[in-house]
């Protein structure tokens, strides 16, 4: 076989600064709107009607806000821990989180199941796939509320509005949109990352007449077809707009490309799509790996094989453990002595040419149209956006009925009553489908839309106005009986997230047990035991995917960076190992060290 050709790294790294360049807006985030004021309409559940019912005026031992993931698995762990009334509050109509929302067509988990999904080992099931579609992780989120009964408790179709540390009662109180006011002794938040949906702020876009949806309220009673795959035969006859080309976008497209009459795709800036591989997961394979303790040993191997991560084995054997195989192993072809930060990073730039260059090669070999190809290669290293996997994106293109509509980095330009305007011409479309993504790197209180206020009336964010502070990521001095659910000061946003969601819900059971054991009114964490984890945070390099060089996008806040509070949003200095491996430590020595109960 003939060897790669040698990459040019001074006319690569020129050309991702071109095209980067291209794609820089002077009003970085503020380009996108939220779904509200004169969108608001599109912000309704098109899943399940909202039901009347009374407020709720009780008390609970622990509130959750959040019914995805984090809420779901720290209810389990809760329950099991002998603690029956936990209240878990949520602004969707049942349990699921990110997935209740995103149900539009082709949805999938791009980390493998087995590692993806929480207590498969607990709730005794078998993933039918290695990465398993949504309506399956819907259906487990459901299963995990039903054998947990948290159903019983739960309030659905409702936003927190307010939750307040009322220090002579020692409880929380909460209210809701929904008229609620109850109180808890503990509260968890499990708001997640994305959960915000924004459109472009394009002109002329409350003028569109034809069908317009985000992705993540997808309608079927438009488009027919439904989550599980039901071809969508109502866009027959339909020309079909969809503006964005993420993740989502990656996944939609196959299936919009078979039903619509006509499909335009709007490109900004392309994705790298990398080899998806799928397969149906054999019963009888995974009966020999579902040994006591499977899942988490499945967890650590895949963390053991990210970053400095020294697995001998690769059993997750997906596009992020491939991705840190690659990596290690242009690290390993140096010397020990000349492993120097320098070197190991300019080792990491070359795995990453050599992966990109493969898989832009591979949008020109499957992309019949080689203009089209040209079109869909993505000119920039790989952790600047999210990487794709997929196996019949590409080919999508090659479909009689589907334009790509590449906007040279500049973007859709407006909308009109008709269609969608770029490079100067107008696409007339029936429906447009804004793929446009979520809010990202905003205040995490302003996302959560509650701000919550601890002892002395101190605003969460007031207290971390200049910068997060937590122990451990999960307990915040001044606000006693709060965790919060969520990877940063933890193990990180590279780590498989549901791994850090299980091990802080082992992390509060354990607290909440012992607090409730010692007859403790209160837990938080100590002044001084705060301090040395946020400082020891601030010591490693911060969580700047990418850094500012990257073409422009959520992960480097638009091309513009972050500000010097970044320092303290990033995980684990030595990575997520080390902090699954410590707080591993901490939880069994049973000493709490760090916490205080009163
Ligand atoms: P993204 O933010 O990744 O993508 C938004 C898209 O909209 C980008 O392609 C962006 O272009 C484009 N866009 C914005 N404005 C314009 C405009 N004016 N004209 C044309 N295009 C425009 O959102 P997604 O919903 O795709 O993904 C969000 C995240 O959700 C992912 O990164 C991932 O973390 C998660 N996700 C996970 C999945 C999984 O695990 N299976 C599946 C799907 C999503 P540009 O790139 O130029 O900004």
């Amino acid at each position: 076989m003939a060897s790669a050709p040698a990459i040019d790294k001074e006319a690569l790294r020129r050309k991702y600064a071109e095209e980067r360049d291209k794609r820089l807006r002077a009003e970085g985030a503020d380009q996108y709107r939220r779904l509200e004021s004169e969108f608001a309409d599109l912000a309704a559940d098109p899943y399940r009607p909202v039901e009347p019912r009374d407020p709720v005026t009780d008390h609970v031992t622990f509130a959750f806000v959040g019914g995805g993931f984090a809420g779901l698995v720290v209810g389990a762990r809760l329950k099991e821990a002998g603690i029956d009334d936990v209240r878990i509050i949520d602004k969707a109509g049942d349990f699921g989180g990110t997935w209740y929302w995103n149900r539009y067509p082709g949805a999938q988990c791009d980390t493998a199941s087995m590692i993806y999904l929480p207590l498969l080992e607990e709730t005794g099931h078998m993933p039918t796939e290695k990465y398993a579609h949504a309506p399956e992780i819907r259906e487990h989120c459901s299963r995990i509320g039903r054998q947990y009964k948290l159903y019983e408790n739960a309030l659905f179709h409702t936003r927190v509005t307010d939750l307040r540390w009322d220090s002579e009662a020692q409880v929380w109180t909460i209210e809701t949109d929904r008229g609620d006011r109850f109180t808890a002794k503990y509260v968890g938040l499990g708001t997640g990352p994305l959960h915000v949906a924004k459109l472009p702020g394009l002109p002329g876009i409350e003028t569109f007449r034809g069908k317009a949806f985000h992705t993540s309220r997808w309608d079927y009673a438009f488009t027919g077809g439904d989550p599980e795959g039901a071809p969508m035969t109502k866009l027959a006859d339909k020309r079909v707009a969809i503006i964005g080309t993420g993740a989502t976008s990656v996944q939609a497209v196959p299936h919009l490309a078979r039903a619509a009459k006509k499909l335009f795709v709007f490109q900004r800036t392309p994705s790298s799509v990398d080899e998806r591989g799928n397969a149906p997961i054999d019963p009888e394979w995974f009966a020999g790996v579902a040994e006591p303790g499977w899942q988490r040993r499945w967890h650590e191997n895949f963390v053991g094989n990210m970053g400095a991560g020294n697995a001998k084995e690769d059993w997750v054997q997906d596009g992020w453990t491939d991705l840190g195989k690659r990596i290690r192993k242009e690290i390993a072809t140096l010397p020990p002595e000349e492993r120097t930060p320098a070197n190991i990073l300019a080792k990491w730039e070359d795995a990453d040419h050599q992966k990109m260059e493969e898989i832009r090669q591979r949008a020109a070999r499957i992309v019949e149209d080689p203009a089209a190809g040209e079109a869909l290669k993505a000119w920039y290293r790989q952790l600047c956006k999210r990487p794709c996997f997929h196996d019949e994106y590409l080919q999508a293109f090659n479909e009689p009925g589907v334009t790509l509509v590449d906007t040279g980095g500049k973007g859709v330009e407006r909308i009109t009553e008709n269609g969608v305007v770029a490079n100067g011409t107008e696409y007339p479309v029936d429906c447009i489908v804004y793929a446009s993504g979520f809010e990202v790197g905003t205040e995490y209180t302003d996302r959560a839309g509650f701000d919550a206020s601890g002892r002395g009336g101190t605003k969460l964010s007031e207290y971390w106005a200049d910068g997060m502070r937590t122990l451990h990521g999960l307990h915040v001095r001044g606000f006693p009986n709060m965790f919060v659910v969520q990877p940063t000061q933890a193990a990180n946003f590279i780590a498989n997230v549901p791994h850090n969601i299980v091990d802080h819900a082992d992390t509060i059971a354990a607290v909440v047990r012992e607090a409730e054991e010692r007859g403790a009114a209160t837990v938080e964490p100590q002044e001084e035991a705060q301090k040395a984890w946020v400082d020891l945070i601030a010591s490693g390099p911060g969580m700047n995917l990418g850094g500012t060089e990257c073409t422009p996008g959520y992960y480097n806040n638009e091309g513009k960076g972050f500000d010097d509070r970044t320092r303290f949003f990033a995980g684990h200095p030595q990575g997520a190992m080390a902090y699954f491996t410590h707080i591993d430590a901490w939880r069994r020595s049973g000493d709490f060290a760090g916490l205080e109960f009163g």
